[in-house]
């Protein structure tokens, strides 16, 4: 097994920038990719807020522009899956894919985090046939709609209050009579017509008729347990995201959301092994922000391992097929 300089876990944008600053270093690292080149990123249909873009963008455009730039300096992209690491003997690490595996001396995580799912019957069955955890994906296509919008977070209010650009109502669904959104999001969505609430309300049921879409959603009143169905013919589900950690439990230092605590370098609870983008920021969740901190966490990386060149150096030499003779 090859040792690598650099491993990056994740595709997004905070990891192709990584790679790009890496590789520019002349590190040649190792992006991991995934199934899909660009994570969440890759499901936007329209990005209008990347500096530099004023006509906006789309996301696969966006991510298949990063991955050339970085692939130009030396990055090399490759569409696999980590199953498991291992951090815990210090460097180099040992990462494991479906396909292969690598050592490396330097690992950085940009895996992202995921919609959070209501788990409840119909929700996975009618994604892209009325449910969706993207207004900006998916928006368009519910013009002249009345649509459904379950959560009381910024998100919920901010996807709701654009989602109004295009259907004719939005009821927004939250589990509570009192929102978690910043108030100043409360009083946009209080002041917009085409937004209604139903509170203390969790929903059971997404339904669909003959035609296979969205129709019906059941909902149940946490406070008099009443049970109803409303008409609508699209649910956006924003109940929060959820860091895909799985790989690191146990390894790395998460918080109490499961998140990997960097520290302003970008640095882990492992020397060595550095993190960007969503799964250390549960907050930002921007293009721009995980580029910054894909950006940072590469030079960080880029300083361990010139501050380590000594030590690496004699662990190659020990490591060479003629060390042995
Ligand atoms: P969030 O703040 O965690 O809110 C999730 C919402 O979903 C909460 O209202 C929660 O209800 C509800 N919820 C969670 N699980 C549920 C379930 N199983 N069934 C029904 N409802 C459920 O998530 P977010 O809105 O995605 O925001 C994440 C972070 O990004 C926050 O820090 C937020 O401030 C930030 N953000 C900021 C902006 C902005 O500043 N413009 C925009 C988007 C996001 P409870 O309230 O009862 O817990």
């Amino acid at each position: 097994m090859k040792k690598e300089r650099v491993v990056i876990i994740g595709s997004g944008p905070a990891g192709l920038t990584a790679a790009l600053y890496t590789a520019r270093a002349q590190l040649n690292p190792v992006v991991i990719a995934g199934n899909q080149l660009g994570g969440q990123v890759a499901i936007t249909h329209e990005i209008e807020n990347y500096p530099g873009f004023p006509g906006g963008l789309s996301g696969p455009e966006l991510v298949e522009r990063m991955k050339e730039h970085a692939e130009s300096f030396g990055a090399k992209v490759v569409f696999d899956m980590v199953e498991s690491v291992d951090l815990t003997k210090g460097s180099p690490f040992y990462v494991k894919t479906a396909m292969d595996e690598y050592m490396a001396d330097t690992v950085i995580i940009t895996i992202g985090a995921n919609p959070r799912h209501l788990g409840i019957p119909g929700e996975d069955e009618y994604v892209g046939a009325g449910v969706s955890y993207c207004g900006t994906c998916d928006g368009f296509f519910f013009r002249g709609k009345d649509i459904t919008v379950v959560g009381g977070g910024d998100s919920a209010l901010e996807e709701a209050i654009f989602l109004t650009r295009f259907a004719t109502s939005v009821n927004i669904i939250h589990r509570r009579d009192e929102l978690r959104a910043g108030i100043q999001l409360q009083k946009r969505a209080f002041d917009n017509e085409k937004i209604s609430f139903t509170w203390d309300t969790v929903p059971e049921e997404i339904i669909s008729g003959d035609s296979g879409q969205v129709e019906k959603i059941r909902v149940r009143n946490v406070k008099t347990e009443e049970v109803n169905e409303l008409d609508t013919q699209g649910v956006f589900i924003f109940i929060g995201h959820e860091p895909n950690n799985d790989p690191f439990k146990g390894q790395l230092a998460l918080n109490e959301n499961g998140y990997i605590i960097t520290d302003q370098r970008f640095r882990t609870s492992v020397d060595g092994v550095f993190a960007a983008g969503e799964i250390q920021d549960e907050i930002w969740r921007q293009v721009a922000t995980s580029v910054g901190q894909g950006t940072s966490a590469a030079m960080s990386t880029i300083h361990w391992l010139e501050e380590h060149e000594n030590e690496l150096q004699e662990l190659d030499e020990e490591l060479s097929p003629e060390a042995g003779d």
